[in-house]
């Protein structure tokens, strides 16, 4: 058999012929021929006659631990349809591609199941590469069918570069909670260019949002879908609930360092017997997650310190039953207490004297409908919480996300519900 034709039925690329095998210091490269005379354009026209001819190297899938890459003569047309010169499709690459769509493929699957370094170390290739080779398979994969038929969307930001950048990211509760759009920015304009892109029929059929206690995202939905029910997303009352008591036990922290400073240990050796002097900011500082977690998940130490808590009729103990309360808020049996439960909270809470509590109860009651909203309708947050920290890690696996475009593909391609078909299974 000859080497040609060997590589012929090795590689199957579509439209085009081996005609030579060459093996060069960087790997196998194996040049190609067109079975078609005429060149095409992307937009499909047929060209007749060739603008001129380059010759252009595509990456292909490693040959063992060789690279291999695939060469052939790629021209150029004047098309009427474009009313331009562009370079011809060719059928084993996409657009603009250095690599061919198989190794795109590989390496976009890898991206939504593993990180960075392993993408790049496991097929040779640079992290930019690996961004634009992200854009341009979520570009062929997300088309606007993904904005028809939206009735219940949530909305939340995302914070990435530190903190110091946010995106807005728009999700389907109804499609599992698939990202259908994400933008730069979280004001209220970033949210609206969404709206538009939806269209008024789009909008007008929205049924339910979902956002968080902001103004901005409640500011572009009122102004483009009015009809639409707003609801607070449970995930961000619990978690505006526990920011709360963690700011209380840091005021408790300060006062406990105030009046009672620890005691410096001596130098040397403790004589025997005696118990190391207490430490109480200390052990304040250390309750936090004691009254942070979940009390089904707390271990026999947490407990014991909401004990400990409970006995001193400690400040922090109140505030731990006052978020336990608010939380229990999603966790009714029957929907139709939520009403009366949350105002039994929002009373309790706005006469505690516990000044962070007493500024949450002003929010709370601020939000009250949006909230009560979230919960008749049911939209659950267990998607949007999942969705968030997925993203976080999307974010946090590509750390050298340099510009939000890189990021947002990302995004759509781990989150967005897009299925990328190996090579392998095709
Ligand atoms: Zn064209």
């Amino acid at each position: 058999m000859r080497v040609t034709t060997a590589f012929n039925k090795l590689l199957g690329i579509p439209g085009a012929n081996v005609v030579s095998v060459t093996f060069s210091p960087e790997g196998v490269v194996v040049g190609l021929r067109y079975r078609r005379r005429r060149p095409i354009c992307p937009c499909g026209w047929r060209g007749r006659a060739v603008y001129d001819r380059s010759t252009r190297r595509w990456r292909h899938l490693d040959l063992g631990a060789v690279k291999l890459f695939l060469e052939a003569e790629i021209r150029r047309l004047h098309c009427r349809r474009c009313d331009r010169v562009r370079t011809e499709a060719v059928d084993w690459a996409r657009l603009g591609a250095r690599h061919t769509r198989d190794f795109e493929d590989v390496v976009a699957w890898l991206c939504q199941h593993t990180d960075k370094t392993t993408v790049t170390k496991l097929l040779r290739t640079s992290w930019e590469t690996v961004a634009g080779i992200v854009s341009r398979v979520v570009a062929e994969h997300v088309d606007g069918h993904r904005l028809e038929n939206i009735y219940r969307i949530g909305v939340d930001e995302v914070s990435y570069r530190k903190g110091h950048r946010y995106l807005t990211v728009v999700a389907d509760h109804d499609r599992d909670g698939a990202v259908i759009w994400a933008g730069e920015g979280h004001d209220h304009k970033v949210l609206e260019e969404f709206y538009d892109l939806l269209g008024d029929e789009g909008c007008a059929q929205l049924q339910a949002v979902s956002l968080d206690m902001g103004g901005a995202y409640k500011k572009a939905t009122d102004a483009k879908a009015a009809q639409a029910r707003q609801c607070v997303d449970p995930f961000h009352v619990v978690k505006l609930a526990n920011e709360t008591i963690d700011k209380a036990r840091r005021q408790a922290w300060n006062i406990e360092r105030r009046t009672n400073p620890a005691v410096k240990r001596t130098r040397g050796r403790p004589p025997a017997g005696s118990s190391p002097p207490p430490n109480k900011p200390r052990w304040v500082k250390h309750t936090r997650w004691a009254l942070l977690k979940d009390p089904d998940d707390l271990n026999d130490n947490q407990l014991e310190v909401l004990h400990q808590l409970r006995r001193e009729r400690s400040v922090l103990y109140r505030c731990w039953q006052l978020k336990e309360g608010l939380r229990d808020l999603f966790q009714l049996r029957h929907v139709e207490d939520a009403a009366e439960h949350l105002d039994w909270w929002l009373t309790w809470a706005c006469r505690c004297r516990i000044p962070a509590f007493v500024t949450l109860s002003r929010t709370i009651r601020a939000n009250r409908d949006r909230i009560l909203a979230a919960i008749e309708l049911g939209l659950s947050n267990s998607k949007l919480e999942g969705l968030n920290s997925k993203i976080r890690l999307t974010n946090h696996r590509g750390y050298g996300h340099h510009t939000a475009a890189a990021l947002i593909a990302m995004i759509y391609l781990c989150c967005g519900g897009i299925t990328v078909e190996l090579p392998t299974g095709r």
